[in-house]
């Protein structure tokens, strides 16, 4: 074996785990074919339960210290309902936290460079070719210059996100949701809305929505959720950001918070249903990250259920030598903790359907919802799968 773990992707996923088992003295090998990340237009905001498991993995305050920050309002509005929502999240989650924000290519730079750190071999611009799966496990990778080079170890890790041929040369099976909400999603400055709160607009009739997440250095990320009935473009491509803005505007974003926006990244539109993976451990392959799951990114848990893998993953291989067991055993829980997950997303998204019946749903659901004592009502944001979730609670709900 030339090393104890090979992790495919330098992902929050494939960093976080790399360096955490570096870190404890094992041999891992991180390949990321990128050379330099840009802004892929992917999740900047994670939830408080996800801030647990960054705690746990001892990356919260290196995180907060270089590129993010902690926001801790929660407001929301709704097109025709009077008034703003505003959750303290602080005083309301578990983990006492709020959301923690950053940029997406700075978080990749700083977990790869702490995993390099903790003693991880990291390899830029080494993009893998190939996995061969059993009780011996290779990766192939071509490097920058175009050599190609097999290696073995104990683990390999697919950490190669949503577009994952890591779980395809392992012989996985992918499955999928019907089509549901569209996600764009756009980097903007000069946003006038107020740093320490993250800002949802909605509108009930349209079933839209849009989220704004404040981060460190005053700029916005903002993702617009729609369906594709009546919206005659993806709104994907520079050309489409004046086409952004307004239908962010029509889900009930005040237009004076656009007076002086700038868009400083691409934007781009990605399909919201899940694609997941059941028991993401065969042959000496583990799938993490979004190459397990990739979760409807209207909800936003992503990069929390991606921690949430690292840690469990990480205290599973720890805890024995045996780590085929371990991977088994990860496996097993992620089932467990992901359909928690993936009930309370599907109840939040028939949340945002439209229709009569719709209607009268949310007539039922919001009041209760606002009236619930913390921890008794599904929370994705504060508790994500260790809240509620069960048929019971959720029949009540719904
Ligand atoms: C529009 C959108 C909005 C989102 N918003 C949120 C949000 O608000 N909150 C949230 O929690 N989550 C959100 N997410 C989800 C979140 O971005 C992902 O869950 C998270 O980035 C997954 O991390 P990962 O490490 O598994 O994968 P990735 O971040 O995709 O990392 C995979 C890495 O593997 C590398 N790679 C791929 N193939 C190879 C190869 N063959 N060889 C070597 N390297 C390779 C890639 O270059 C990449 O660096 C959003 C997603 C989208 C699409």
């Amino acid at each position: 074996m030339d090393y104890d773990l090979i992790c495919v992707g330098g992902g929050i996923a494939g960093a976080t785990l790399g360096g955490a088992l570096a870190r404890h003295g094992a041999r891992v090998l991180i390949l990321e074919r990128e050379t330099r990340f840009r802004d892929r237009v992917r999740g900047e905001t994670v939830h408080p339960w996800g801030v647990a498991e960054a705690r746990a993995l001892g990356i919260a305050d290196l995180l907060l210290d270089t590129c993010g920050r902690e926001v801790r309002w929660w407001r929301s509005s709704a097109v025709g309902v009077a008034g703003t929502l505003e959750r303290d999240l602080i005083a309301t989650t578990p983990a006492h936290t709020g959301e923690l924000t950053f940029h997406h290519p700075q978080m990749q730079e700083t977990l790869l460079c702490a995993a390099a750190e903790a003693g991880a071999e990291v390899r830029r611009g080494a993009a893998v070719v190939g996995l061969a799966p059993g009780s011996a496990p290779a990766v192939t990778l071509q490097a920058a210059g175009g050599s190609i080079e097999t290696l073995g170890a104990r683990l390999v890790i697919g950490a190669d996100g949503r577009a994952s041929r890591a779980r395809a040369w392992a012989g996985f099976a992918v499955n999928r949701d019907p089509e549901r909400l569209v996600v764009a999603g756009l980097l903007l400055a000069s946003v006038q809305l107020p740093s320490d709160s993250v800002q949802v607009v909605s509108h009930a009739a349209t079933g839209q929505f849009a989220l704004f997440f404040p981060l460190r250095d005053g700029r916005h990320r903002v993702y617009f959720a729609y369906r594709r009935i009546g919206t005659p473009r993806p709104l994907s491509g520079q050309r489409q950001v004046p086409a952004f803005l307004a239908a962010c505007v029509e889900a009930g974003a005040d237009p004076a918070w656009f007076a002086d926006a700038e868009a400083v990244g691409p934007l781009a539109a990605f399909e919201g249903a899940d694609s997941w993976v059941d028991h993401p451990y065969r042959d000496g392959v583990a799938l993490i990250g979004d190459a397990a799951v990739a979760c409807d990114p209207s909800w936003g848990c992503g990069l929390s259920l991606s921690l949430r893998d690292v840690r469990t993953l990480r205290d599973r291989l720890l805890a024995s030598d045996d780590w085929d067991a371990a991977g088994r055993a990860y496996a097993a829980e992620h089932d467990r903790y992901y359909a928690a997950l993936h009930r309370l997303e599907n109840w939040r998204t028939a949340l945002v359907e439209i229709g009569p019946e719709a209607d009268a749903r949310r007539a039922r659901v919001l009041p209760r919802l606002a009236a619930a004592a913390p921890g008794d009502a599904p929370d994705l944001v504060g508790l994500g799968p260790d809240g509620p979730s069960d048929a019971a609670t959720l029949c009540y709900f719904s």
